[in-house]
């Protein structure tokens, strides 16, 4: 049995027999396809290689209209990648515009087989307390030797792969203020 894309292949085969040249026609439905969109500069939040991408968006920025993403396109600009994705990053824009991504904290109480949304207010507030908390039952200023540490050693960090140097720059600048020694990232980019 043939498959699709055996399928595919022996049409542009043909076609190409034929003598006609595809590369016009795709070129100008890609042109088509993001001819009237803005552009926003990126990184891929799947793997470690933090590849850059561009954010295509349909909409003209008008209150009343609400902006969609059309198109994720490697960034041909980027050193890291050249224009390419992977399979996984060129499916991005499903990822972007998907019913089923989170928008909002979700929370399950302790015992509960149930996710429930919570305010963003709310939920920062009850991480700010987790916190406050875990650092106070676990600084030390001193080690066993009597020695001026000021550290946390009950509390670690963990970062994700878009973020920058200066967001890292930004969170050690956090951990170490409060004392937080154990710290992994993803990317580290
Ligand atoms: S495009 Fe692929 S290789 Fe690049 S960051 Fe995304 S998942 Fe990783």
């Amino acid at each position: 049995m043939t498959s699709r894309r055996d399928f595919i292949r022996t049409g542009v085969a043909v076609t190409t027999a034929l003598g006609f040249d595809l590369r016009p026609a795709i070129a100008a439905a890609r042109e088509l396809k993001i001819s009237r969109t803005t552009q926003t500069n990126s990184v891929c939040p799947y793997c470690a290689v933090g590849c850059s991408v561009v954010i295509h968006t349909l909409g003209d920025k008008a209150r009343n209209v609400r902006p969609t993403v059309v198109h994720v396109e490697g960034d041909p600009d980027s050193p890291i990648n050249r224009g390419t994705l992977c399979s996984k990053g060129i499916s991005l824009k499903e990822f972007i515009v998907n019913d089923r991504r989170l928008t909002q904290p979700l929370h399950r109480a302790p015992g509960s087989a149930e996710w429930k949304p919570m305010a963003w207010d709310d939920a920062v507030e009850r991480i700010a307390r987790h916190i406050k908390n875990t650092r106070d039952k676990g600084f030390a200023e001193k080690d066993s030797q009597g020695r001026t540490v000021n550290r946390l050693p009950n509390l670690a960090m963990i970062g994700g792969c878009t973020d920058t140097n200066e967001i890292n720059y930004l969170i050690s600048k956090f951990r170490f203020g409060l004392g937080i020694l154990s710290y992994e990232n993803q990317s580290r980019l």
